[in-house]
């Protein structure tokens, strides 16, 4: 069954163009409800802990450098059938191939300065919403 939670982040590209509003307005006209939410800074070592999956891709080192390089915003997220929900509202990792309407299209401006991220499975979402909020930030 699928699961109600999904985390994401608003990249620095996005937050550095002003984005971050316009976002979670459409966030929250796709009914999905805040559970935990900050604007915060990664490290170079956070962002490569986080990213630790994508060690042997090519653009590991410059994914990490992108997504230390500015403030983000961290949310999870709860909606029935979260992750799947979400990964349709965002779009295609690479913009140019992201469907009309979609955040990626309207905001993300290459495949790597993609403006958000979206959780690519129930587990990942509990992982990484536990690597940025602690229960008792979680309501
Ligand atoms: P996602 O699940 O749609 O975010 O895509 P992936 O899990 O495949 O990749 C994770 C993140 O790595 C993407 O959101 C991009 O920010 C970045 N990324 C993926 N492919 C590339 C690439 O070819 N070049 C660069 N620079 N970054 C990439």
């Amino acid at each position: 069954m699928a699961g109600n939670i999904t985390f994401t982040m608003i990249k620095p590209d996005a937050v550095k163009n002003g984005h971050i509003g316009a976002i979670l307005a459409k966030i929250n006209e796709a009914g999905f409800r805040i559970v935990a939410m900050k604007l915060t800074k990664l490290s170079p070592q956070k962002a490569g802990e986080f990213y630790a999956v994508h060690k042997e891709r090519p653009f590991y080192g410059e994914l990490v450098e992108f997504m230390s390089s500015g403030s983000i915003v961290a949310a999870i997220l709860e909606k029935e059938n979260a992750v799947e929900d979400f990964r349709t509202l965002i779009g295609a990792t690479n913009p140019k191939e992201a469907a009309p309407g979609t955040i990626r299209a309207l905001y993300a401006t290459s495949i790597g300065e993609n403006a958000v991220h979206g959780s690519d499975s129930d587990e990942n979402a509990k992982i990484e919403g536990s690597f940025h909020f602690a229960v008792t930030e979680q309501f």
